[in-house]
């Protein structure tokens, strides 16, 4: 092994020894701040992607941070033969703030979306309708990478190569009810969506097809799953995005992740426990799932997330974002084609390539996600101080105006 020089930390070389499944950009960080970031050569950045709303709390922050140590000097590990009291204490937290009636811990948000497949098939085995397996998905969605992750999005790109796409999983246009009525049918176990998606490109189901999906689901016994990985816990100004619709469309299976451990891995199936009535002991497990580290982290953050102070400052702040995007729509209709999401889930779709947008934001040390569809995506801390928020937008604009200018050069 050479030693490492300054230079080489100034400018990471990704590793040939990394499997290479990123597209990676040449910058790493060795330590944040709230919505601040410090790269390695010491510059700082301003994180309007929050690890992909995983930091929804901020960097290090001090809570998180007392709660994980705490906890670290305790005990790491048991076993979830074991009663694991951080458990019981988040499940609470969680049924008494949803629709919820049981949790099932994981580490992911791909392990909390495949418990919510498995529930929703043996709900309908053990009512005795073993051929209700089928799993309605939609164009667009995104719900993590296990197998059965990927057959329920049903994204071309992410099935292609790992063997034929499996029974029991079909996916139908965004927000189309008609094709959704026509599509359910005495094999449907359930229909999964995410209430805003994310990847896809920051897109909110209306409320009125979400009602009469509930309502259909009502209908026909098909059960209603929620991926709320990216958009729950306080991403959209409510605690859960379905909760806009004010008790008309809940799940009775809901898939949570992402900010539940305000970047310590953890997840989290949540579930009526009429739906959760097939999973009895032995039909599901995890080794790492709910030990106490993610847990003590997990009611720390969630004790965060619930306060309606926060609540109503994403809510003020995505308001602002609002407002000011669209004066930049209309001030670059060349490079902003369409503003979308919910809350602090911003989509911004462009006429020019999201992927070299990005780099703009980047050169104005300013980070933003990619999305489908074109989009770049403001997944800032939830958080995220007006100053700050200012501060994203003028950064936002210097990066329209490169755009602009490259595009122009281009012509
Ligand atoms: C991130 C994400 C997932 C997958 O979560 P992982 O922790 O990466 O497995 C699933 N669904 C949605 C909506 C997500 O944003």
């Amino acid at each position: 092994m050479t030693e490492k020089t300054a230079q080489q930390q100034a400018a990471p070389v990704p590793s040939d020894h990394i499997m290479g499944v990123y597209q990676r950009a040449p910058l790493a960080f060795e330590r944040g701040e709230g919505a601040r970031l410090y790269a390695t050569d010491g510059e700082a950045y301003l994180d309007c992607m929050a690890g992909i709303a995983v930091n929804a709390l901020g960097h290090a922050n001090p809570k998180l941070v007392q709660a994980l140590t705490d906890q670290a000097h305790k005990l790491w590990h048991t076993s979830n033969i074991f009663t694991i009291p951080g458990q019981e204490t988040l499940a609470t937290m969680l049924t008494e703030a949803t629709f919820a009636d049981v949790v099932f811990f994981g580490n992911s948000g791909a392990e909390a979306i495949e418990c919510a497949i498995k529930t929703a098939r043996k709900h309908h085995w053990a009512n005795g309708n073993p051929e209700r397996i089928d799993i309605i998905g939609f164009e667009g969605s995104f719900h993590g990478r296990t197998l059965a992750a990927v057959n329920a999005s049903g994204n071309a790109s992410y099935l292609e190569g790992f063997g034929p796409k499996m029974p029991g999983f079909l996916q139908l246009p965004f927000d189309d009810l008609d094709a959704i009525k026509a599509a359910v049918g005495e094999t449907t176990a359930a229909i999964i969506l995410e209430p805003v998606q994310g990847e896809g490109g920051a897109r909110a189901w209306t409320d009125a097809t979400l009602r009469a999906i509930r309502q259909l689901c009502d209908e026909t016994g098909t059960l209603l799953i929620y991926d709320e990985i990216q958009c729950g816990l306080g991403r959209t100004g409510r605690l859960f995005a379905y909760e806009w619709l004010e008790g008309a469309a809940d799940p009775d299976i809901m898939a949570v992740a992402k900010a539940l451990g305000g970047g310590f891995p953890v997840g989290a199936c949540l579930a009526t426990a009429r739906a959760a009535n097939g999973m009895t002991p032995g039909s599901h497990g995890s080794t790492y799932g709910g030990n106490p580290l993610a847990m003590a982290v997990g009611i720390a953050a969630v004790e965060e997330l619930v306060k309606p102070e926060l609540l109503a400052h994403v809510r003020e702040v995505a308001g602002y974002f609002n407002q000011q995007f669209a004066g930049l729509q209309d001030r670059f209709p060349d490079v902003i084609v369409d503003i979308r999401g919910k809350g602090l889930l911003i989509g911004v779709k462009l006429a020019t390539s999201n992927r070299e947008f990005m780099q703009h934001a980047r050169d104005e040390h300013l980070l933003i996600a990619g999305g489908g569809e074109n989009c770049v995506r403001l997944l800032p801390p939830l958080n995220l101080t007006f100053d700050e928020a200012r501060e994203a937008i003028g950064k936002f604009e210097r990066a329209c105006e490169t755009a602009r200018s490259k595009a122009k050069a281009a012509a």
